[in-house]
C-alpha cells in the first residue's frame, strides 16, 4: 500500500494543476502489474510492461536526479505501484499525466544509466522492454542533455494513415509479378516461376482494366530483376490500395498443389517495423506521416500503428480472395491462407498478401498454369475477391 500512496501523491505533484485522470478512463490502456517487472543489478536494469493495447510512446534519459522517462500516449497507470521490482538501481516509481492525453512513467534511477535498448512487442496487448546499462558519466550527460524534440508531440491516432476512402473511384491495385530477370524462380520443364507469372499478371491486368473499376500498376512489365523493396516503393508510388504479389514457388517437401494465400506473419511483421524504421529514406515507408523528424523508436510505433489498422484489413482481404477462388471451382491449397515474413508484404500500410497460384514442384499445378481456361477461372476469382473484399472494406471503414 505504501507504494500506492507515495504514487498517487507523486501524481498530483506531477499534476500540478491538472486534476487528476480527468480524462475518460475508459480510453485509457490498462497496465497489467502482474505481468509487469523491474529487475536488474547495479549494472543492468530490465524493464517490462504489459499494457493492453499498443500505444504510441517514447523513452529517454533524465539527469537530476538521474532518471528514466516513458511518456505514453494515455495509459491508466494507476497500478503501477504493484509492478514488481528487484535489485536496487532503480531507486523510486513515479507516474502521472504528463500533458493532456500522455502519461508519464519515471523511473529514478541509482546512478548513471543509458538505454541499451526499448521496443514495445505489438501482437495484441503491447509489451514494453526498455534495458538499461550502466554507464560512463560522460556517456549518461550526453544522453540526458540531448534536447527535446521541438514538436514531439504525435499526431492523433485518427490522423494516421488510412487509405483514402475513395468510394466510386476505381480500387488501385498494383499486381507484382514475383522473381524476374536474374531471379528466374522456380523452373521446372524449360518453363520460369518468372516469366509464368509475367504473362500472368499481364493477362489479369488486362481484364482489370477491361472490366473497369480499377486501376491497375505493376512492379514489372517484363523480364526484369526488381529488388523486393523496390516493389513496395512502386506500390507506395503508385498510390495502391492493395498489393497482390503473384508466385509459384516449388516446395521440396511434402506434394504441395493448389493456390495458397499468404499473409506476413505476426512476428515477421514486427521484425519489419523494426528493420524499415532503421532506413534512411523514411518518407517512403508510411504515406500521410511525416517520420522524417521523429526518431527510431517513434518511427517503428507509428508504423506499428498503422499496421495494427491494417492487420484485420489483411485478414479479410486473404480471406475474401480464398472464397472467391474457391467459390470458382479452382483447387487450392490443404490450407489454403498461411502466414510468412515474405519482405514484400511488409508494407505496414498497404495491405498485402502474396498469391501462390499454385507449385511448379506439382506438375498438374504446373500444366493448370499453362491452360488459358484455368488461368480465366483463377483471373476470374481474383478480380471477385477484390471487389468482394473493396465492398465490406469500405463499408466496415465508414462505420
Ligand atoms: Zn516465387
Amino acid at each position: 500500500m505504501r507504494g500506492l500512496l507515495r504514487l498517487a501523491l507523486l501524481c498530483a505533484a506531477l499534476l500540478g494543476a491538472l486534476p487528476v485522470w480527468a480524462q475518460d478512463l475508459s480510453a485509457l490502456a490498462r497496465l497489467d502489474p502482474a505481468a509487469s517487472s523491474i529487475t536488474g543489478d547495479a549494472d543492468e536494469v530490465t524493464v517490462t510492461l504489459a499494457i493492453s493495447q499498443p500505444v504510441p510512446w517514447r523513452v529517454r534519459i533524465l539527469d537530476d536526479p538521474p532518471r528514466l522517462v516513458m511518456d505514453f500516449r494515455e495509459v491508466d497507470w494507476s497500478d503501477a505501484g504493484r509492478i514488481a521490482r528487484s535489485g536496487d538501481a532503480v531507486t523510486d516509481l513515479r507516474a502521472g499525466v504528463f500533458r493532456a492525453g500522455w502519461s508519464r512513467l519515471v523511473l529514478e534511477l541509482s546512478g548513471p544509466f543509458t538505454v541499451q535498448q526499448a521496443g514495445m512487442q505489438t501482437a495484441g496487448a503491447a509489451r514494453v522492454t526498455v534495458r538499461l546499462a550502466k554507464a560512463s558519466h560522460g556517456a549518461f550527460t550526453a544522453a540526458a542533455a540531448l534536447p527535446e524534440p521541438p514538436e514531439w508531440a504525435l499526431p492523433e491516432p485518427s490522423a494516421l494513415p488510412v487509405v483514402a476512402d475513395e468510394s466510386g473511384g476505381p480500387l488501385r491495385v498494383v499486381l507484382d509479378p514475383g522473381h524476374g530477370g536474374i531471379d528466374p524462380g522456380a523452373e521446372r520443364d524449360g518453363q520460369s516461376e518468372a516469366s509464368l507469372m509475367l504473362s500472368f499478371a499481364r493477362e489479369l491486368k488486362e481484364r482489370m482494366i477491361r472490366e473497369g473499376d480499377f486501376a491497375v500498376t505493376m512492379t514489372r512489365e517484363e523480364d526484369v530483376f526488381v529488388p523486393l523493396e523496390t516493389r513496395i516503393s512502386i506500390a507506395r508510388a503508385a498510390g495502391a490500395q492493395v498489393f497482390v504479389s503473384l508466385h509459384a514457388d516449388a516446395i521440396a517437401e511434402g506434394e504441395a498443389t493448389g493456390a495458397t494465400v499468404y499473409t506476413l506473419s505476426d512476428e515477421a511483421s514486427d521484425e519489419a517495423s523494426r528493420t524499415l524504421a532503421e532506413r534512411h529514406d523514411r518518407d517512403d515507408l508510411l504515406s500521410g506521416v511525416d517520420l522524417t523528424r521523429q526518431d527510431d523508436l517513434v518511427a517503428t510505433i507509428l508504423m506499428d500503428m498503422a499496421r495494427t489498422d491494417t492487420t484485420p484489413r489483411i485478414d479479410r482481404l486473404a480471406g475474401a480472395l480464398a472464397a472467391a477462388i474457391q467459390a470458382a471451382g479452382v483447387k487450392m491449397h490443404r490450407h489454403p491462407i498461411q502466414q510468412a515474413g515474405f519482405s514484400v508484404l511488409k508494407s505496414p500500410d498497404i495491405p498485402s498478401v502474396l498469391l501462390e497460384l499454385g507449385f511448379l514442384s506439382s506438375g498438374s499445378d504446373l500444366k493448370r498454369l499453362n491452360d488459358p481456361a484455368w488461368r480465366d477461372q483463377m483471373q476470374g476469382a481474383i478480380i471477385a475477391g477484390l471487389r468482394d473484399w473493396h465492398a465490406a472494406d469500405q463499408a466496415l471503414r465508414k462505420q
